[in-house]
């Protein structure tokens, strides 16, 4: 028998290394008429480095100490932030302490018990004035490390700030590079659907305002916590919108649901993304996106 159409998409989507999980889902991919793309992990490679190391002054922790103790921290968890952290102490040769009460927030960043303190390492915004543990801070304290944090941001970093028992001690930079395709992959989105692609991140406002021009992104929304993104696809969906979100985190997970169609990014992505997207981008080439939709509009001429 000849093959029917939509499993011949899901053959040659196969082929292009995107694993689409139904004949349903090769079958919705065609009909999005708007994208919401995540930062990182998705526009970016999601193999982020650590660049700067600042310890505050009163802190009492060199550069390494300061590594050492959000590596230890970040140990358990699968962001890729985190991986960069590890990585970074592992390279400097420094051991990294086992942690007891491992927890995260996704969007947020993370908290364990280091060797008797408790350290937090994620988000600085929400670090800093979300949490009821530094609501006493001293202001100089504070300002000393949204100084740091305003730096690294203007440079186009992610700023994450570290905490033992509540009190800022340091600041990591983290840069990582923009996919070469990016910029071709939302041209032909915003080819294809007739509409630009939106930006949904978790990270600071500066750094996605500077990744998303470089790319033709006009619209972003950042600092959002992944209720945030659900939020805005529904948004998108009741103006009668059908929304493609394409993402990789733990964070995505709830927006790749609510989506018409959601796909993983595979090589980075966390295993709740890739369970709960539609579709996976196995070879970890952003530009299939743009491919699958096109896979799928021609099967369902086939098939009408
Ligand atoms: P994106 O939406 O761009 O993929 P995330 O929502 O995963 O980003 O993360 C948003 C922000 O939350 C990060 O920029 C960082 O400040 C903070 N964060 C989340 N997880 C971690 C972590 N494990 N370590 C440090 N910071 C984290
Ligand atoms: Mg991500």
């Amino acid at each position: 028998a000849t093959m029917p159409p939509l499993l011949s998409a899901i053959a040659n989507a196969g082929r292009h290394g995107v694993l689409v999980k139904s004949a349903v889902v090769m079958e919705r991919l065609g009909q999005v008429d708007a994208v919401a793309l995540d930062k990182t992990g998705t526009l970016t490679e999601g193999t982020p480095r650590v660049t700067d190391i600042l310890p505050l002054p009163g802190s009492g922790l060199d550069e390494k100490e300061l590594l050492a103790l959000a590596a230890a921290a970040e140990h358990p968890s699968e962001h890729p932030l985190a991986r960069a952290v590890v990585d970074a102490a592992r390279t400097r040769g420094l051991t990294v302490a086992a942690v007891r009460d491992f927890a995260s927030a996704p969007g947020i960043g993370v908290r364990a018990r280091v060797e008797g303190r408790t350290v937090a390492v994620g988000a600085p915004e929400r670090l800093l004035y979300d949490d009821r543990s530094t609501a006493q801070l001293a202001p100089a304290v504070r300002d000393g490390a949204q100084a740091f944090v305003a730096d690294l941001e203007d440079g186009g970093r992610t700023a994450v700030l570290v905490t033992a028992d509540g009190v800022p001690v340091g600041v990591l930079g983290i840069a990582d590079r923009l996919r070469p395709e990016a910029a071709n992959t939302v041209a032909s989105l915003t080819a294809l659907t007739g509409s630009r692609p939106m930006l949904l991140t978790g990270d600071n406002p500066r750094a996605a305002a500077r990744l998303a021009a470089g790319v033709g992104i006009t619209e972003v929304r950042a600092g959002l916590l992944p209720e945030d993104k659900v939020a805005a696809v529904r948004e998108r969906e009741s103006a009668g919108r059908r929304v493609l979100v394409v993402g990789d985190g733990v964070n995505d997970a709830p927006a790749l649901a609510a989506a018409h169609t959601g796909i993983a990014m595979g090589r980075a992505g966390s295993d709740l993304a890739l369970e709960t997207a539609d579709a996976v981008i196995v070879r970890d080439e952003l530009a299939t996106v743009p491919t699958v939709v096109a896979l799928s509009r021609r099967a369902r001429r086939l098939v009408v």
